[in-house]
């Protein structure tokens, strides 16, 4: 055993602790006799297992559960809540003693024992447990005793909970932005009179009277460029921009962020979004979007010790990333899957129309591999040679089917390096076709299918999606389909239901006139995991077009403590809101066609939804992006740390194909950044009810959900190679 953990061990447990664990014992007459009468750690152990596996032998569906001989979703959802507590506090004992590498504290190791830890605190009042360690057991002996069982939210309750937000829609909400876009507006005027922006596109002409100058701003307004030139890089400026509405605490973290190194980029458009004045009508609306833009103390703590959560990020060509394929290049493919790749062109699609605080390439900012100047992005000549390369790794790859480009962010490609990429992808799936026809049944290669965008322009400067832009898309895609490409998708990320502007339900209008389906990938911040929030989200969503895609647990260690949800949250999530958002089976297969036809998007949902009675449509599925193995909710908690955090065990999503090293990566361990007493805690302090949120303590189980089948890939009328290429394993 680690020194450290012994040193820990003889801590004395501080005065919160003491009290909770009395609570503990007298709630659990049988626990305490256990360990009064245990003369050491394993004698407690012992008593315990015997004691929970006793109560599990009553339920043979739980017990093959905890002995893995079933799983999958059926199985999960046969589980009573009780036997939830039971295969935890089973998985606890099994695990006892396991040492991991705790990344949120830069790689100490972490401990679990918490029964051992109940044991010291009664038999010497040491263990170092914390109270949040004792809150969490107090609720877990509680729900294994069957108490304190959640009941499910109605759909009424689901409803009133998702009316708490407005969206960016709403009249009201779009005259307040009025006023902030004239706010922002006159501050700026002053910029360009002073002459702070040396721009030549954007100056006024002399003589212009302060009407005409506002006038002009209105025009300039709609230019996305005018919003990238004037985006703030400070965090005065960003306060000026906000009214000087930010408080001196906000401030000081924000100086302590410029301090550290860590980048700005808030453009105009988007600031326009936030509330200087709260309205009474939309308290707290903005929060999911005001804490992607103000950063927290715990990133700029940790910002110089961020370590790389996406393994098959460190690439080097010619040798197999942590998911085991050979990569063409440094920076500019990523791969973790057989069929799809990531496209990262040299241009200024590097770069993205913002800065998200909790963005897992906040690591790249910290290696100083990323940054926002914007001029230097742009293509120099090599590139045009080295995207034909990385064309000809897609080419001459025997599973890739399905390219995302991205970034940064794809559509901060100007319209020209966009054409050139679609050009390059147009003859790259040519030669593919023309490959296979000298290829024999069963040894062919599968051809380009999906070709996918990545993009929160349309979030962050939905004035990107411009007439000539439109163009491109549709004439690329009548290009591609005629070569066999079948499924174009813009994948966007909104965060909150106040970022569905006029101007996006336009630009989202225009994408699919273009014959494009959009659809959203939104992260699971704490603002967002608000009861109601993200259902609501994905009302709005749908309204205009968009087809909710992922949720995604934030990614992370102690960086993004602030933002970071607990898994728990996402399964009760699932099950207490998205559920009532569910597309019947019998839908499943018509839904298909929805991209098909993606111009009519808005209308086929609005009939589904209609026809089911749905207050939303739940096409996403809520999950982890983990490191090597990729996306999955399917976990078990298997461990607690001192601090209440807990320790969970993925398995990675059994319903897609991987990579084959996954049968030699066995299972994923994480340690969450922040305990469920904290989660709570910060939740109380941004106004919530957290008596609305008890049952988060019990989801300690997860089963990813199945995948729509309108984001499974076309069926191929040829029989493609069972061989990989560029594949290496050990
Ligand atoms: S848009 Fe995406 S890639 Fe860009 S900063 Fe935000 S999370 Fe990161």
């Amino acid at each position: 055993m680690a020194k450290k953990t012994v040193e820990l061990d003889k801590i004395a447990i501080n005065v919160k602790s003491h009290k909770l664990l009395k609570k503990l014992l007298k709630e659990n007459p049988k626990l305490e006799e256990i360990m009064r009468n245990s003369r050491n750690e394993t004698e407690a152990l012992i008593g315990v297992r015997n004691w929970v596996l006793e109560e599990l032998e009553r339920s043979p569906k739980a017990l093959k559960y905890y002995k893995s001989e079933h799983a999958g979703r059926d199985m999960f959802e046969a589980l009573r809540w009780r036997d939830y507590a039971a295969v935890r506090i089973l998985d606890y004992i099994d695990h006892a003693g396991k040492e991991y590498i705790d990344l949120n504290l830069r790689g100490e190791v972490a401990v679990s024992n918490p029964v051992k830890l109940i044991w010291l605190a009664v038999t010497h009042g040491t263990g170092g447990a914390k109270p949040y360690f004792f809150e969490d057991m107090l609720h877990l002996f509680r729900q294994f005793r069957g108490e304190a069982e959640p009941q499910k939210p109605a759909k009424e309750q689901v409803e009133e909970w998702m009316s708490r937000y407005v969206s960016g829609l709403d009249p009201r909400i779009v005259r307040l932005r009025e006023e902030n876009r004239e706010r922002i507006i006159k501050i700026l005027i002053k910029k360009i009179d002073n002459k702070e922006n040396k721009d030549s596109k954007f100056q006024f002409k002399p003589g212009m009277s302060l009407e005409q100058k506002y006038l002009q701003m209105l025009e300039w307004w709609k230019d996305w460029q005018f919003h990238l030139k004037f985006a703030v890089r400070d965090p005065d400026d960003l306060n000026e921009m906000l009214g000087e509405s930010l408080d001196p605490d906000s401030m000081k973290i924000l100086y302590g962020a410029k301090q550290a190194g860590i980048p700005f980029f808030v453009n105009p458009y988007y600031l326009s979004l936030l509330h200087v004045r709260v309205p009474y009508f939309a308290i707290g609306a903005d929060l999911a979007m005001r804490y992607y833009v103000v950063y927290s103390q715990q990133l700029v703590d940790e910002f110089g010790h961020i370590v790389a959560w996406e393994k098959e990020d460190l690439v080097e060509p010619g040798k197999p990333n942590a998911a085991g394929w050979i990569m063409p290049s440094h920076h500019n493919v990523h791969r973790r899957y057989p069929e799809v790749a990531i496209l990262i062109p040299d241009t200024v699609g590097r770069a993205c129309g913002g800065l998200c605080a909790s963005c897992q390439r906040m690591y790249d900012f910290q290696r100083k591999n990323l940054n926002f100047n914007l001029d230097k992005l742009k293509p120099n000549e090599t590139w045009p040679e080295k995207l034909e390369r990385l064309m000809e790794y897609f080419e001459k790859d025997s599973q890739l089917r399905d390219i995302l480009v991205t970034g940064g962010d794809a559509l901060m490609s100007s319209n020209k390096s966009l054409e050139k990429i679609f050009a390059a992808i147009l003859q790259m799936a040519h030669r593919k076709k023309e490959a296979n026809k000298n290829r024999k049944e069963g040894e062919k290669f599968a051809e380009l299918l999906r070709v996918r965008l990545g993009t929160r322009l349309l979030a962050y400067i939905p004035q990107r999606i411009t007439p000539e832009l439109t163009k491109v898309l549709a004439e690329f895609k009548k290009k591609a389909s005629e070569i066999g490409v079948k499924q174009f998708v813009i994948q966007t990320h909104f965060e909150s239901p106040m970022e569905v502007t006029p101007e996006v339900r336009e630009a989202v209008r225009r994408m699919i006139s273009a014959g494009w389906t959009v659809t959203n990938q939104c992260v699971y911040t704490t603002a967002a995991s608000r009861r109601g929030h993200t259902a609501k989200l994905r009302k709005v969503l749908s309204e205009v077009g968009i087809l909710p895609y992922y949720t995604f647990t934030v990614k992370g260690y102690m960086e993004n403590w602030f933002n970071f949800v607990p898994n728990a949250r996402a399964v009760q999530e699932q099950l207490e809101e998205k559920v009532y958002g569910k597309i019947p089976e019998k839908h499943r297969e018509a839904i298909k066609e929805f991209p098909l036809n993606a111009e009519t998007m808005v209308e086929n949902i609005d009939e589904l939804k209609k026809k089911e009675n749905l207050p939303f449509l739940a096409a996403d599925r809520n999950v982890l992006n983990l490191p090597g193995v990729g996306k999955s909710l399917t976990y078990r908690v298997i461990g607690i740390t001192r601090y209440g955090r807990r320790i969970l065990e993925f398995d990675h999503d059994a319903t897609r194909k991987h990579s084959p090293i996954i049968n030699k990566m066995g299972k994923i361990i994480i340690v969450e950044s922040k305990s469920i007493s904290e989660y709570l805690r910060q939740l109380e302090e941004i106004g919530e009810d957290i008596s609305e949120y008890q049952g988060v303590w019990g989801y300690s189980l997860g089963e990813t959900e199945p995948r729509m089948p309108i984001y499974e890939y076309p069926e191929y009328d040829f029989k493609v190679t069972e061989k990989y290429t560029n594949l290496a394993i050990n």
